[in-house]
C-alpha cells in the first residue's frame, strides 16, 4: 500500500512533453512518486494508500525551484530603496554588519524560506554569510536547500579572512554532503568583489568535491565597466579566462551581455539564473532572455533577496520573465508559458545536477509537489493550465506543499515550526535593524 494518494487532480507534470493529466491520480511511497495516471484506467482505480487526499480538481505540479536567493536578507526588506546596485550594496553591507550573527541569520532565513515555501518553492539556492544557519532554517521548515561557503575579498561579516572562507567552505561540504535535502555549492560573491585568484581557488574546491559553483555575473553596466577597467575584459570573458564557466556553474543575473558572451555561456553549458524583479527594481536592466534561450543556455529563475526585489515570489518572476521577453523584443511569441514554467522547475533541477530526482512529476522522482487552487474567479474557465500558471495564477493560490512526500504546508499553514515565535523575535529585532542605518 502506498503512503499517499492524490485524487481528482489536474496534473501538470513539467516533463519533456509538457504532459497534462486530467482527472489524474498520483501515488507516493517512501517520498517517491510511484504512480501517475488518469483515474479512468483500471490500474488507477485499484490504487490505494494510507492517506487519500482529494484535490478537488485543483492543479498538482512540481514544487518551484528558486535558483537565486539570499533568504536571510528578509530582515532588511524595504530598508534601502531607490539606489543603483553599487550604492545600494554599500548601505546593505552596513546594515548586515551591524545586525547579522548566526542567530539573526537563522531568524532571517526562516522568514525568507517560509515565504518561499508558502509560495510553492520547495528547493531554493541561497547565498549568505552563515550557510549552516540557512540549512538549519530549511530543515526546520522541511524544504530542500542548495547553499555552501561564500567567498568575499572585502572585509565581510565577522571579519573573516580568505583562509576562513576556505575552511568554512570545506567544513560546510563535509558536514552536509551526505544529506539528501542539502545540495552543497561554493558561492563566491562576484568578479568585482573576489579576485581572479580567489575565484579560481573557490572553483578548484567546487571541482574537487564535484559540487556547484555559483556567483553573481554581469548584473549591471557599472559592473561590466568595472571589470573592463580592472582586467581589460568583459565579465563573462573574464570568467571564461579563469575557467569558471561550465555545466556545474550557475551565474545569477547575466543582464549585460554581448553576442560573444552569450555564445561563451552556451558553448560551456553554463547555467543562468534570471532575477527580473530585482533587476527592474535596482534599475539594473533587462536580461536578453530570448537571445540566451535561442543560444540554448539552460535558463533558470530566481527571486534574489527580499532587500532588492522586496519579495520572494517565483510566480511574479515567471510572469516578468515571459512578459519582459515579449515586450523587449516586441514579439508576442518571443517566449511562451511552457518554456518559462520549465525554467522555474526542470531547468532548475538540471542546473542543480538533480534532474533525475527533482523538477518534474514522473514515476521514480522525489514527491516534491504543490497544489494550486483553480476553483476561484480568476481561474474559471481554464482552457490552458500552463498559460494560467504563468500569467493568471499567483502565490496566494498555493494551498499545499509536499517535499519528499511530507506535507510541509497544509491549507496555507506551515507545519514544521512555530512561525509566530519567529515573527515575534524579528519584531523585537526591528528597531535595531532600522537604527543600523541611522
Ligand atoms: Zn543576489
Amino acid at each position: 500500500m502506498d503512503d499517499i494518494l492524490i485524487t481528482d487532480a489536474l496534473i501538470v507534470t513539467c516533463d519533456g512533453n509538457h504532459s497534462i493529466i486530467e482527472n489524474g491520480v498520483m501515488a507516493v511511497n517512501n517520498g517517491k512518486i510511484t504512480a501517475l495516471e488518469r483515474f479512468n484506467t483500471s490500474a488507477a482505480k485499484k490504487l490505494t494508500a494510507k492517506k487519500i487526499i482529494g484535490a478537488n480538481g485543483n492543479i498538482v505540479m512540481p514544487g518551484l525551484i528558486n535558483m537565486h536567493c539570499h533568504a536571510a536578507d528578509s530582515l532588511f526588506r524595504g530598508l534601502v530603496e531607490n539606489l543603483p546596485l553599487e550604492e545600494w550594496l554599500g548601505r546593505v553591507w552596513i546594515a548586515e554588519k551591524a545586525i547579522l550573527t548566526p542567530e539573526t541569520t537563522y531568524l532571517g532565513s526562516v522568514l525568507g524560506l517560509a515565504e518561499n515555501l508558502l509560495s510553492g518553492s520547495t528547493t531554493v539556492m541561497d547565498m549568505f554569510w552563515y550557510p549552516d544557519e540557512t540549512v538549519r532554517a530549511a530543515k526546520d521548515l522541511g524544504m530542500r536547500i542548495s547553499t555552501g561557503g561564500i567567498f568575499f575579498d572585502l572585509p565581510g561579516i565577522g571579519g573573516r579572512s580568505h583562509e576562513n572562507y576556505v575552511s568554512e567552505a570545506r567544513n560546510f561540504y563535509k558536514s552536509h554532503s551526505s544529506d539528501d535535502s542539502v545540495i552543497p555549492a561554493i558561492l563566491p560573491h562576484g568578479s568585482y568583489t573576489v579576485s581572479p585568484q580567489n575565484l579560481s581557488e573557490a572553483k578548484s574546491i567546487a571541482d574537487e568535491y564535484g559540487i556547484l559553483f555559483c556567483t553573481h555575473a554581469a548584473e549591471t553596466q557599472a559592473e561590466q565597466n568595472d571589470i573592463k577597467t580592472r582586467y581589460d575584459n568583459s565579465v563573462i570573458r573574464h570568467l571564461d579566462k579563469y575557467k569558471l564557466l561550465g555545466e556545474t556553474s550557475v551565474l545569477a543575473h547575466c543582464v549585460h551581455l554581448d553576442e560573444t558572451e552569450i555564445s561563451l555561456l552556451a558553448q560551456s553549458k553554463t547555467n543562468v539564473a534570471l532575477n527580473p524583479m530585482s533587476n527592474l527594481k535596482l534599475g539594473s536592466g533587462i536580461a536578453p532572455v530570448k537571445a540566451m534561450y535561442q543560444a540554448g543556455i539552460n535558463l533558470t529563475i530566481g527571486t534574489d533577496g527580499a532587500i532588492s526585489g522586496n519579495d520572494l515570489d517565483m510566480w511574479l518572476a515567471m510572469r516578468l520573465t515571459c512578459g519582459l521577453a515579449k515586450g523587449l523584443n516586441m514579439e508576442a511569441d518571443a517566449l511562451n508559458a511552457e518554456q518559462v514554467l520549465h525554467m522555474a522547475t526542470i531547468n532548475g533541477a538540471k542546473a542543480l545536477g538533480r534532474s533525475d530526482s527533482l523538477g518534474s512529476l514522473e514515476i521514480g522522482k522525489n514527491a516534491d509537489f504543490i497544489l494550486v487552487d483553480i476553483n476561484n474567479s480568476h481561474s474559471i474557465p481554464l482552457f490552458d493550465p500552463i498559460t494560467h500558471l504563468v500569467f493568471g495564477a499567483g502565490r496566494s493560490d498555493v494551498t499545499d506543499v509536499f517535499v519528499s512526500g511530507k506535507h510541509v504546508v497544509e491549507n496555507k499553514k506551515i507545519g514544521g515550526l512555530d512561525i509566530e515565535k519567529i515573527h515575534t523575535k524579528v519584531r523585537q529585532l526591528a528597531p535595531s535593524i532600522k537604527a543600523s542605518l541611522e
